[in-house]
């Protein structure tokens, strides 16, 4: 039996696992990141546990990582939750302790891929992801591979323009889906409604604790105004971006997950009236908009199925 490691880096933790080529996840281990350490030291403690993990049948190891990267040299460059990796050779630094094949790509990519092979994109060729929690990030399947674009930047569907003059994105740009849909975007709102006094359980709320997307939520559900207003606002804004890319990708398939989207059955059928709405020219009804289904383990999974792909497509198998 050939056996695969993977490796999902975030900002706040990092998972490490070991898959048996069909899949079956044998070993997980997490522990936290802790960013503000750097490079060096969190590269050691990935190396230990990858090493611990690594059995002699492992034949190579996926990583899914915090963009921006360039997944042929294996570098990464300056991920906003990553401080201090300013084009660190991730790769090589792996690859000198590990010495097997490593296969890298953007955790929105490598969580697409994971949905794809395993998930809820089994049995599709062309299938869309997109996770929306504190970001908006994606990834494109078509016919059966991953659209990587010019320098690895495709499959950015949180950075589309949705309003010319909305607020202002992490990105630079204005009005991207991100800055409208986000769990950030919803919190900040929310903030806004608060300060200009409108009347709402949520100014309460604030006064104890740090207002974020799943109070606006909450406050929703309990029937308070303001708060439906701004999270139905931000899930018509998410219904117009996954239409925009419906029409252009015209997929068999949209998954959706992240800790916004997968908050309630009414964020789907929310999208898919929206895309019923305003798509015209791809038959909607034949597109499947579901929710994701590997819920915490889709970054290890993801990380998993990169180097599953390109070891099948090197005949590695
Ligand atoms: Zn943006």
């Amino acid at each position: 039996m050939k056996r695969y490691l993977a490796l999902d880096i975030g900002g706040t933790k990092i998972a490490c696992g070991r898959f048996t080529e069909d899949g079956l996840l044998e070993e997980k281990i997490l522990f936290p990141t802790r960013a503000e350490r750097g490079y060096k030291e969190i590269l050691k403690d990935i190396v230990s546990v990858l090493l611990r993990l690594k059995t002699e049948d492992t034949i190579a190891l996926g990583v899914g990582t915090a963009g921006p990267l360039d997944r042929i040299k294996g570098e990464i460059y300056s991920p906003p939750n990553l401080p201090g990796w300013d084009g660190v050779p991730l790769k090589k630094d792996l690859y000198e302790n590990l010495k097997i094949p490593i296969f890298i790509d953007n955790d929105a990519n490598a969580a697409c891929l994971g949905e794809y092979i395993f998930g809820a994109g089994k049995g599709v060729k062309n299938m869309v992801y997109v996770t929306v929690s504190t970001g908006i990030g994606g990834g494109i399947i078509i016919n059966g591979s991953l659209v990587h674009g010019v320098r690895d930047s495709a499959g950015e569907v949180g950075h589309q323009t949705i309003v010319p003059d909305g607020p202002l994105c992490n990105c630079g740009n204005k009005g991207c889906l991100e800055a409208l849909s986000s769990g950030t975007a919803i919190a900040k709102r929310a903030m806004e409604e608060i300060n200009s006094g409108k009347d709402t359980i949520l100014k309460q709320w604030a006064k104890n604790e740090k207002i974020t997307a799943k109070h606006v939520r909450e406050a929703m559900l309990m029937g308070d105004e303001v708060a439906r207003e701004i999270w139905n606002n931000a899930m018509e804004y998410l219904g117009i971006g996954i239409g925009n890319i419906i029409t252009i990708v015209s997929p068999e398939r949209v998954v959706i997950g992240g800790s916004i989207g997968l908050s309630g059955k009414d964020v789907i059928e929310k999208i898919r009236e929206v895309v019923k709405r305003r798509v015209f020219l791809v038959p909607v009804d034949m597109v499947d908009i579901v929710q994701a289904e590997l819920g915490e383990d889709v970054g290890i999974y993801g990380a998993f199925a990169v180097a599953l792909v390109e070891m099948r497509n090197r005949g590695g198998d």
